[in-house]
């Protein structure tokens, strides 16, 4: 848990989500600003800041989000339509929220421009 973490907040409890899936190491909530018409948030747990901070002490961690991104695209019905997951890095990244989560967007044909 980190202190003024938004996404730490939301695994408390103590900010509101609607929670798609949860297990004992990752939990998926719809985004709150949707891009696509299926936009899930998928996050560990624990407080990693971004995605070159999964040192060998939570080396599983991207298994568990893999697995979550299976098990959410079915809950959302597109696991066979398709879908594509997004991880931001950093500034120039796009990365806004510093606890590290991968986006699930869906139920459309996605544009290929990376802004
Ligand atoms: P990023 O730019 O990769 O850091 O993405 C952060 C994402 O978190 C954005 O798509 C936001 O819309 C989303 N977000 C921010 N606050 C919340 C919240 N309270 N509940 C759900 N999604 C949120
Ligand atoms: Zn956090």
């Amino acid at each position: 848990m980190a202190e003024d973490c938004i996404f730490c907040k939301i695994v408390n409890g103590d900010i509101p989500s609607r929670k798609v899936y949860e297990d004992d190491k990752v939990l998926a909530f719809d985004d709150i600003n949707p891009m696509a018409p299926v936009h899930v948030i998928i996050i560990p747990k624990q407080h990693i800041p971004t995605l070159l901070d999964i040192d060998p002490d939570h080396a599983d961690i991207m298994g568990d989000i893999l697995s979550a991104v299976r098990e959410v695209s079915a809950i959302k019905g597109i696991d066979q339509k398709g879908f594509r997951t997004v991880i931001n890095c950093n500034e120039e990244g796009g990365q806004v929220i510093f606890h590290l989560h991968m986006h699930l967007l869906g139920g459309t044909r996605l544009r290929d421009d990376l802004g």
